[in-house]
């Protein structure tokens, strides 16, 4: 038996204080490991909760489901949860579980570079840290994408991004358009609609929409739920049962659950919009499920008030006045939303991460943004890209899939504390045949079906998990060894066991 004084304890810095972030921290530490540190780039946790504060943002997983499974909330107001509501859950979390204090404020990433089993990271506060490994726990909806719209910048009113959202505008009596209709837009047109506020809807895609009924937990439900913990997370493992069955599976080649969300989608188009001609322009050409299936209960009523309106014409462009639609009309407004979605392959960047032998990430990700089992980039040792592509993220629990890869990471965590190796890289053979198994999966899914859509990288491949939830949790049970390059260092092998790690902040 290996003596417990052998076993080492390693550095780990994490970036990213959003749910991935947090959990990693308290997942290290459960297993004994305390050298942890964890960059955010501002001054509150939270991510994805923290940035959007659009009106109406809610999470469409219901909320006993988008739940850390070691934290049940028996609180939770709704069935699917409001974005504050979430953000609080998570500031709770930080503070239970001791993370928040740990947590490096204001301080981002902005470089890391690995050598020989290490890896040197620097942050924007000038500091160089050391760590063993290196966490990105930065998500995958972080970095607002920006619409491509000639005169954007002469626009001489409010403009601003549904993740940035400006709330000092003040929106009364404004006149306010949102370009883009996709599930952040339909959000905050069904709100603002149900308020009264002067709407201009620009669409340049339709939707396809699944009417949810959403409600309010009682006093008493939530009662019910403090007194016996079971409750709330059986309710969770209901949901994500149904979920996974139906809405899962809908989506990857499944014809029967396919048949059931599409009828579903168009009953609720055909029952909720009346005029011909509005369903007409309602309604997409591509499949169902194709771009991520938006789940609304209130936008098609929204739509129809008489102070929404549905602009269908493509936009030529922005003006200082408002925006200008390709059959020539000029549409004046105060306050322009973009609700044109994100560059969900930015992931950590614009850090600079620099590998073995000097490869720069730009270089690894030139021709494709891909990762063996999402989360390992071959050259880039000791590294652990969380929810990276093909990870199982169509209209699933992202907190589910973060906590299967979370395990995963800390089974070669725990190799190396046995040391098992210094340096643990994907094999690029391993990467391409974890494509390949990717791609030979993905013909029967409905995401190839015929739609652009923000799953697609540069070469069309979506970048999602082609099978069903069940078999990536027993791909993700254990790490193949076969799969890596597993390397040791005489010097490092030879380090005694830190029983009391220290943490070592060097000033740049
Ligand atoms: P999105 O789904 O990518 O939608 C972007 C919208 O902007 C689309 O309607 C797109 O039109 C439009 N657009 C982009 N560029 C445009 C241009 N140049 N001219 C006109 N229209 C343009 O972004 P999102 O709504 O922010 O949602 C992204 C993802 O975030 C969702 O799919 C979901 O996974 C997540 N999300 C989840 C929730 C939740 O409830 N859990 C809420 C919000 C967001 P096209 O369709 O024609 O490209």
């Amino acid at each position: 038996m290996q003596k417990q004084e052998d076993f080492r304890s390693p550095r780990v810095v994490i970036i990213g204080a959003g749910m991935t972030g947090l959990l990693m921290f308290i997942k290290l530490r459960e297993a004994g490991i305390t050298d942890i540190t964890l960059f955010e780039r501002k001054s509150r946790l939270g991510g994805t909760w923290r940035d959007n504060t659009y009106p109406g943002v809610a999470c469409d997983v219901p909320a006993h489901m988008y739940t850390y499974s070691f934290e049940p909330n028996p609180e939770w107001r709704k069935r699917f949860a409001d974005g504050s509501e979430i953000q609080n859950y998570f500031e709770r979390v930080a503070c239970k579980y001791g993370v928040i204090e740990h947590i490096q404020f204001n301080e981002a990433v902005t470089e890391a570079m690995y050598e020989a089993g290490h890896w040197r990271i620097g942050t924007s506060q000038g500091r160089t840290v050391q760590a063993d490994f290196l966490v990105s726990a930065t998500g995958i909806l972080r970095v607002p994408k920006r619409p491509d719209i000639k005169g954007i910048d002469g626009f001489q009113g409010a403009m601003f991004h549904t993740a940035e959202w400006d709330h000092s505008v003040d929106l009364t009596g404004k006149r306010i358009g949102v370009i883009g209709t996709g599930s952040s837009a339909t959000q905050v047109i069904t709100t603002l609609g149900r308020q009264g506020h002067d709407l201009t809807v620009f669409q340049r895609t339709p939707q396809w929409i699944l009417s949810y009924p959403n409600r309010d937990y009682s006093e008493q439900e939530r009662e019910r739920c403090r007194r016996n913990r079971l409750r709330p997370v059986i309710t969770g493992k209901i949901q994500s049962f149904l979920i996974e069955q139906i809405g899962s599976k809908a989506v990857i080649g499944n014809p029967v659950q396919h048949a059931m969300v599409s009828m579903a989608c168009k009953w609720n188009l055909r029952m909720n919009v009346k005029d011909a001609n509005l369903r007409a322009r309602l309604t997409p050409d591509y499949k169902v499920g194709c771009k991520r299936l938006i789940l609304s209960d209130g936008y098609y009523d929204a739509i129809q008030r008489p102070n929404v309106r549905l602009i269908t014409d493509g936009i030529q462009r922005i003006t200082e006045q408002g925006v200008q639609t390709a059959n020539g009309e000029q549409h004046a407004l105060d306050v322009i939303v973009l609700a044109s979605g994100f560059d969900p392959f930015a992931y950590f960047r614009p850090a600079n991460i620099v590998g073995k032998q000097g490869v720069r990430i730009a270089e690894a990700w030139q021709d494709k943004v891909q990762a063996y089992r999402s989360l390992h980039l071959p050259d880039f040792p000791n590294f652990f890209l969380m929810l990276g592509p093909n990870s199982p993220i169509g209209n699933f629990s992202v907190i589910a899939i973060s906590e299967v890869q979370t395990d995963y990471v800390l089974q070669l965590i725990r190799l190396w504390q046995r040391r098992r190796f210094d340096e643990v890289s994907a094999k690029r053979e391993a990467m391409m045949s974890f494509n390949r198994h990717i791609k030979s999966g993905m013909g029967k899914t409905v995401w190839v079906s015929g739609c652009n859509s923000w799953y697609m990288d540069q070469d069309g491949d979506p970048a999602m998990w082609p099978y069903s939830w069940k078999q990536w949790v027993k791909e993700m049970a254990t790490p193949d060894l076969n799969d890596f390059h597993l390397v040791s260092y005489p010097e490092l092998q030879a380090r005694p066991a830190r029983p009391d790690p220290v943490r070592r902040l060097e000033s740049a």
